[in-house]
């Protein structure tokens, strides 16, 4: 159950050729999501504003799908247009959004010009009309209503993510349990710790070695007692939960070698019965013989439900050998489970920046997630001390940087 780096995949995404660029239509959102790294500065983007930065990701980030991001994008007079431009440049349109707004209507209307998918934003720690205050188990209802509006349109992916609390990290199994229930509507689940600047503790310095109020940061607090949850306590509670689940992919630190910064795993089963797991081996097929067809890596897939076409990596890959040894087994003890379509069904980990001693972060290795910032690219996590500061802090603990008193003071 220990995480070992050699029994995973490194992913092979890097600045240029990346699977994901992340586009921010808006700052504004209509909730509030503890953690979260936005803040209302400049509005929605125009429409053309828009177009520029996909063609500039579509140049510099060779990515098989962009994740429409914000503040909340669904909020954006030209939500429609944008997906449908995304689309028109071969490019897989992924929507994040905390699905406030979803209608049947807007999801046929996002369908019908292109869009790929959903990854839809849900914890405990939102202020959300009528689901403020519920427990991450009693928020599976809410992601059990729009998991089946969106199926009932048909044709797009479905995930899921949480931020993950030390308050509420032992509710990732009920969340895992839910999930595992309904593969067919719910194709993937993403938890991502929650990391915060802590003003009580640290001095934010800006590029220039200006003093800066670490408060003007939304995810800055000023006191947080509890442990960060790790990418390895959400995994050994996956794999608690799922005993057939197991992570196959990893990007590390950029600082600290030991770091799982993201953790990638996918279930194979049918129904609610877990065969086995994608190893490295066959993701690593699978990432390589992408980029060879189509000239790109793959984060998103565009039909999670492959059938049992998943066994065609069996002789590469001794854990899809295992589940399909675990199928057949089962289809001879249970012929009709044969006709049970099979189902691949992704578990993402993302460990938020971590602040080091010497006040700079571990970053994601490759970051996946990163956007256009003023003709560059940058860490989308990081985006608002581009934009208030205009570079990246350096956070120090308050004792190192304080000015010792002279000799003869105090
Ligand atoms: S470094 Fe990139 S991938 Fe990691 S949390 Fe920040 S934006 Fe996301």
């Amino acid at each position: 159950m220990e995480l070992e780096k050699s029994d995973l995949y490194r992913f092979p995404w890097s600045q240029n050729d990346n699977a994901i660029a992340w586009l921010e239509v808006t700052d504004i959102c209509n909730i509030h999501c503890e953690g979260c790294y936005r803040q209302k500065l400049t509005g929605h983007k125009s429409l053309e504003d828009i177009k520029q930065e996909v063609l500039f990701y579509k140049k510099w980030r060779n990515p098989d799908n962009i994740s429409i991001a914000g503040g909340e994008p669904l909020i954006h007079p030209h939500i429609i247009e944008t997906v449908a431009f995304i689309a028109q440049q071969g490019i897989k349109p992924i929507l994040l959004t905390n699905g406030v707004r979803l209608t049947p209507e807007l999801v046929k209307q996002l369908k019908d010009a292109g869009l790929s998918g959903f990854t839809i934003h849900i914890d405990s720690h939102q202020e959300r009309r009528g689901w403020t205050d519920k427990s991450e188990a009693e928020l599976n209802q809410l992601r059990q209503i729009l998991a089946e509006m969106i199926a009932e349109v048909g044709g797009l992916t479905v995930a899921f993510n949480s931020t993950i609390y030390p308050s509420t990290a032992h509710e990732i199994p009920a969340v895992v349990q839910w999930g595992r229930r309904h593969p067919d509507i719910v194709h993937g689940l993403v938890f991502i710790t929650y990391r915060t600047a802590k003003t009580d503790e640290s001095i934010g310095r800006s590029q220039d070695d200006e003093l800066v109020d670490l408060g003007e940061l939304t995810y800055a607090t000023d006191h947080f007692d509890e442990e960060f949850v790790k990418s390895p306590d959400v995994y050994k509670l996956i794999k608690e939960t799922c005993p057939e689940y197991e992570a196959s992919g990893y990007l590390g630190g950029t600082i600290k070698h030991d770091s799982f910064k993201w953790l990638a795993g996918t279930v194979i089963g049918a129904g609610n019965r877990s065969y086995g797991a994608l190893g490295k081996k066959g993701l690593e097929l699978v990432q390589q013989m992408h980029h060879m067809f189509t000239g790109t890596y793959l984060a998103y897939m565009s039909n999670p439900n492959v059938g049992a076409k998943i066994f065609l990596l069996a002789p590469f890959d001794p854990q899809v050998r295992s589940a399909l040894s675990r199928w057949l087994k089962d289809v001879l003890l249970h012929p009709w489970r044969l006709f049970k379509p099979i189902h691949m069904q992704s578990f993402g980990i993302i460990q938020a920046p971590d602040l080091q001693e010497e006040g700079v972060a571990d970053m994601c290795d490759s970051c996946p997630d990163m956007t256009y910032f003023n003709g560059t690219l940058v860490n989308s996590c990081r985006l608002d001390e581009y934009r208030l500061y205009g570079g990246l802090l350096t956070m120090t603990k308050k004792e190192k940087t304080e000015p010792k008193a002279k000799a003869g003071e105090g």
